[in-house]
């Protein structure tokens, strides 16, 4: 043994406790690794389903007396092409039937059933190739007449701009809000938010308190889609799915409403369409154990929230949960930027 093969013997013994570590580090490394893509695939965690409502056309303020939320239309089309590049876009019910595959995948869903679904986002998902939902209001099918959320902005609006007028005088009654009333954009949603819970006779009986009157529901323009946009849309691969039939807040109806708003809108649309519809979303995203096992009575399959979330395996297919991308807030404009895709990207 010469000195050194001595040293080299030497030194390979001092260096092997330490090569022991590392390649025991390295391989739990790699383990880890391999673990955690299989819970992913397990648990399909970074699978994603968003929720739109309207898209409006480019350089059209938003409206802070609607809270329908709505994107401009380069905005819609600038988070798709990033989406597509990040995620794999399915059906929705194929996302929900094969969401236990390892890699991010989304599905695009817009709820109402907005003309605007037709005029300015089909033509963007058509251009990328996206599949989407579409859950429709059926009693809404071809309307002028937007939902009571929008006809009260327009009092709010007429009362911020007529403080002094009989129809600012008649909402600070219905209100209640004294003689220093507040006819902002926030006290306009705090007021939806309170009302959204009420008998819908309840809400127009108020509205009409208000000097609203049922000729002023319709628009110049029609605000749902017709009959015809939703068949187009259909024969090009998009899905319908119901929002029920009058978009009511399904779990404080009673049973026998609750089961007609469920059952009638999921017939109306399978009439439109000659196709069996098996998904819905709950209308506000609102729902209970009684609007779940309602919901599969009647044959739906596929039932969307607006919890916040992703989609996993433990995910029930009857409770979806959502994430709506809010980028353009009254507050903050128009937002799409590297924060907001950030964010979306962590799911
Ligand atoms: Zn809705």
């Amino acid at each position: 043994m010469t000195v050194g093969q001595v040293r080299g013997k030497v030194g390979l013994m001092c260096i092997r406790p330490s090569m022991k570590r590392l390649l025991i580090g390295t391989r739990r490394l790699l383990l880890a690794s391999r673990l955690d893509r299989l819970a992913r695939a397990a648990t399909g965690r970074r699978h994603i389903v968003l929720t739109f409502h309207r898209v409006r056309p480019d350089g059209e303020a938003l409206d802070s007396y609607d809270t329908c939320p709505s994107l401009p239309t380069g905005v819609f089309r600038c988070l798709l092409k990033w989406l597509k590049s990040h995620f794999e876009i399915l059906p929705l019910e194929e996302l929900v039937r094969t969401r236990s595959v390892s890699r991010p995948a989304a599905a695009v869903t817009f709820d109402d059933g907005w003309q605007d679904n037709f005029s300015l986002a089909y033509p963007v998902l058509r251009e990328l190739n996206i599949p989407a939902t579409v859950f429709v209001t059926t009693a809404k099918i071809g309307s002028y007449s937007p939902f009571w959320q929008q006809n009260l902005g327009k009092l709010f609006r007429g009362a911020t701009a007529e403080p002094t007028s009989n129809r600012a005088r008649d909402l600070r009654q219905v209100l209640a809000t004294g003689s220093n009333p507040s006819f902002t954009p926030e006290a306009y949603r705090a007021t939806v938010t309170k009302w959204k819970d009420l008998p819908i006779a309840e809400v127009d009986r108020r509205l009409s308190q208000a000097g609203w009157s049922p000729s002023e529901n319709s628009e110049a323009t029609r605000s749902f889609l017709s009959v015809d946009e939703i068949r187009e849309m259909a024969r090009e691969g998009i899905s319908f799915g119901s929002h029920t039939v009058n978009h009511l807040i399904l779990p404080v109806q009673p049973s026998d409403i609750l089961s007609r708003e469920l059952a009638n809108s999921r017939q109306d649309l399978e009439a439109i369409l000659g196709t069996s519809v098996t998904t819905i979303a709950y209308p506000n995203g609102d729902w209970s154990a009684d609007v779940v096992r309602c919901a599969a009575s009647v044959g739906y399959r596929v039932g969307c929230t607006t919890r916040h979330g992703r989609l996993t395996t433990r995910s029930a297919s009857l409770l979806i949960p959502r994430i709506e991308p809010e980028w353009d807030c009254p507050e903050c404009g128009d937002t799409f930027d590297a924060r907001s895709l950030e964010w979306l990207a962590k799911w």
